[in-house]
């Protein structure tokens, strides 16, 4: 089938490309476009770096919501309608739960809850959190590596205009209303990047940084795993030479399509726009992605970009855009 040309970019039907990328993701939109990746690369070909920085222990259990939003998706076994949690999900424990006066804010179904059950007796057991997320991904049927940042705990922390708080007290018991003064990531002094990660970035050709919350989402990843090293001695160049790396904005028409992301960036005091989400990778990127609705924010961009529908409201849509982003590559 011939290529089509579409608001600037090439749209060609998914078939395998051989790209060796790395995707760094939060939750939702990181998830989907991360999908999109795994519907066109090899498994060997695309390593998914995710945020473990919403991780958090509630009713005894070791929860990650990103992570597992990312696994869930990959395995096709996700709740389409809310972005988050499992498909056909029953809600039988945590009614109870509520029945007994328990905490009931944060929403786990019965099969969900099955994954934190399993999880929290293996790390009890002494295992790493990626151990458990390799052998997740091998039950789940997922064939493309999926990674946590690091093993060590780490905690993003909200600072708002109430005071400090931790981060799923925030963003789903306080539904994000406490105006955001700034974040910090709590252990981040003494964690240590996933092993794999590196040697994954090292042999990628583009880190691709998903549609994410650029600021809870993605930053906490680059604060472990830094993309840009400080400069080596004179002469020796950048360790990271040659590395593409190509974000796309999670912001749309100066609104994030899901979640807190843009009212951070007013609270903080910056305008929400793609043209934002550009400066805050700056230094970071070779290419950058918007929609084509945020096309005019092109000319102030430093960076090559590429404007395409970045909207993923299907299936076809997360293959269409994960297959624009690797032509752009391709173009860098
Ligand atoms: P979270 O940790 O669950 O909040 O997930 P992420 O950080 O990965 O995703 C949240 C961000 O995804 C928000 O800022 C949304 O604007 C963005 N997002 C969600 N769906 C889409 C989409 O279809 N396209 C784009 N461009 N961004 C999206």
């Amino acid at each position: 089938m011939m290529p089509t040309k579409t608001k600037g970019a090439l749209h060609r039907p998914p078939s395998t490309v051989h790209r060796r990328i790395v995707a760094l993701a939060g939750g939702v939109g990181g998830a989907k476009l991360a999908y999109g990746l795994a519907q066109i690369l090899a498994p060997e070909d695309l390593t998914v770096i995710v945020n473990t920085g919403d991780d958090f222990e509630h009713l005894g259990l070791y929860i990650c919501p990103d992570l597992d939003t990312v696994c869930y998706t990959l395995a096709g076994l996700a709740n389409p309608e809310t972005g988050w949690g499992r498909v056909n999900e029953t809600w039988n424990t945590i009614s109870n739960i509520e029945k007994l006066g328990g905490p009931n804010w944060f929403r786990l179904g019965d099969q969900d809850i099955a994954t934190h059950l399993e999880r929290t007796r293996r790390l009890k057991g002494g295992q790493s959190l990626s151990q458990i997320t390799k052998d997740f991904c091998k039950a789940w049927g997922i064939k493309h590596t999926v990674l946590p940042m690091t093993d060590s705990p780490v905690r993003t922390i909200v600072d708002t205009d109430e005071g400090e708080l931790a981060f799923q007290e925030y963003f789903v018991h306080r539904r994000c209303e406490p105006r955001v003064k700034g974040f910090r990531l709590d252990g981040v002094q003494v964690a240590e990047p996933v092993i794999g990660a590196r040697e994954a970035i090292e042999s990628a050709e583009a880190i691709v940084i998903c549609p994410s919350n650029p600021w809870v989402s993605v930053d906490p990843i680059l604060r472990i795993i830094p993309l840009t090293p400080a400069p080596l001695p004179k002469g020796e160049g950048r360790r990271d030479k040659g590395k593409k790396v190509v974000a796309v904005s999670p912001i749309i028409g100066g609104k994030a399509v899901k979640g807190p992301a843009a009212k951070m960036y007013s609270e903080l005091g910056i305008e929400p726009s793609a043209l934002a989400v550009a400066e805050h990778y700056r230094g970071l990127l070779s290419g950058f992605v918007l929609d084509s609705i945020d096309a005019e924010l092109s000319m102030k961009i430093a960076v090559k970009t590429l404007a395409t529908d970045t909207l993923m409201k299907n299936l076809s849509d997360r293959a269409r855009l994960a297959t624009d982003v690797l032509h752009f590559i391709g173009s860098l």
